[in-house]
């Protein structure tokens, strides 16, 4: 039984990290190609150092992305072989720690370590890219200061909720993955509350946007789109990352954050471009149907998870003696994603889809794609965002289309609705060089 659960386990360990290390390839491949020039579709909207640029960025990332994924693989398989969970199972045991103690010492402890083992990329993905290309605007007593305060979160949330876990699993019952399912979706909902009131505010500075005419024209579309939103803030994102941004927190009446490095670049029109596509997507429910899917899956782990929990075969072909819950929850954070991967392109087409439909919302809404166009071509300049993914790539990971593929949609769009069409007067015209 043993050597039928290993050989299972890595041979869908094995297919994941192929297929993933095997698209990356085939990416840098196509940009390495193709990627430094501008695309036909974009010749005057589109500086060639901005192309050059971020085919520059994409290599860069896509061989870090190689290696740090196969140092992961390497690190996955090792921890899941060597002996160490058992190892560490019996030491804590040994320390004289049971029930809900041993199961957060364990799960702290194999968190930490794989904490660890990602720091080094960690540094390397902002000091050393991001750096280099002129993103990163972070200190390293910055940077210390920022871990050290999300280690304090982890603590002051990440404890209890462990120890809720354990108390739902282990004093509910059979019924115990419904119990624990409820639970870790208030928690959720409960973080979706706290995170913009308590926890970003301890990292960045959140102003209230201030009187004018992009603060009244929010307020009229808003009205407009008979959306009710809780504030509308800017963040000084600029202090870290010149990547910019907007998002909206929260489910029902969420809270606008637009970042400083956004509103730096880009005019009222296109920043309003970007807010009425956002409200598209509280308006379409895609923020609600994300919610219910995610829960779904939740809801699904845990079932899955309360079957396994009584198949000892499984603990001991990882040389566990016995099943336990930490032992569950550290198979299937290390060795889940094997048997999952294959979702992943599926809830990027669904997340693309979602895309496309809140483009399409924000040109009915405000009748500027013009704008909405050159937005789109501003964030990708300012992210450096590939221009020319393998389609297999972008298939399976994007969770958004490509610009191209956006403003392809946008063209049709306002082919069908002629009205908009003087305002996509698509040859270049004050075209966002930067
Ligand atoms: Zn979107």
């Amino acid at each position: 039984m043993t050597l039928w659960i290993l050989s299972v386990f890595l041979a869908f360990f094995l297919l994941h990290y192929l297929v993933e290390a095997g698209l990356t390839v085939l990416n840098l491949r196509q940009v390495a190609a193709h990627g430094g020039r501008v695309p036909p579709g974009l010749a005057g909207w589109l500086a060639p150092e901005t192309a050059r640029r971020s085919q520059a960025y994409t290599l860069a990332k896509g061989r870090f992305a190689l290696l740090r994924g196969t140092v992961g693989a390497v690190v996955t398989l090792a921890v899941l072989f060597s002996g160490l969970l058992p190892w560490l199972d019996a030491r804590l045991g040994a320390a004289g720690l049971a029930g809900a103690n041993l199961f957060v010492a364990y799960l702290v402890a194999l968190g930490a370590l794989l904490g660890v083992v990602s720091l080094p990329f960690r540094l390397y993905a902002t000091f050393a890219i991001e750096t280099r290309f002129g993103f990163n605007r972070m200190t390293w007593r910055m940077w210390l200061r920022d871990r050290l305060k999300g280690l304090c979160i982890a603590a002051a949330l990440g404890l209890p909720f462990l120890y809720g876990v354990h108390a739902f699993m282990a004093h509910t019952g059979a019924w115990w993955w419904l119990w624990l399912f409820a639970f870790v979706t208030a928690f959720q909902l409960v973080m979706v509350w706290l995170y913009p009131t308590l926890i970003a505010p301890l990292f960045n500075r959140f102003t209230p946007l201030p009187a004018g005419e992009m603060r009244e024209r929010v307020e009229a579309l808003a009205r407009k789109a008979g959306f009710r939103m809780r504030g509308l803030y800017l963040m000084d994102a600029s202090r870290r990352s010149g990547h910019s941004n907007a998002y909206f927190t929260g489910f029902f009446r969420p809270r606008i954050v637009l970042f400083d490095t956004l509103l730096e670049k880009v005019s009222v029109d296109e920043a309003l471009a970007v807010l009425a596509h956002e409200i598209g997507h509280y308006r379409a429910r895609h923020v609600h149907k994300s919610l219910a899917i995610h829960m779904a899956g939740l809801l699904l782990t845990l079932y899955l998870l309360s079957l396994l929990l009584h198949w000892p075969p499984l603990f001991q072909a990882f040389g566990f003696a016995a099943p336990s819950y930490h032992a569950a929850l550290a198979l299937l954070t290390l060795g889940g994603g094997a048997f999952t991967f294959f979702l992943a392109p599926l809830a990027a087409w669904y997340s693309r889809r979602n895309e496309y439909e809140a483009d399409a919302y924000s040109v009915r809404l405000l009748g500027l794609p013009k704008a909405l166009k050159s937005a789109l071509i501003r964030l990708n300049d300012q992210n450096l965002s590939n221009l020319a993914p393998h389609p297999w790539y972008s298939r399976y990971h994007y969770s958004h289309p490509t610009l191209l593929e956006r403003l392809a949609a946008l063209e049709r769009l306002v082919a069908r609705h002629p009205a908009e069409r003087s305002d996509l007067a698509l040859a270049p015209g004050g075209a966002p060089t930067p």
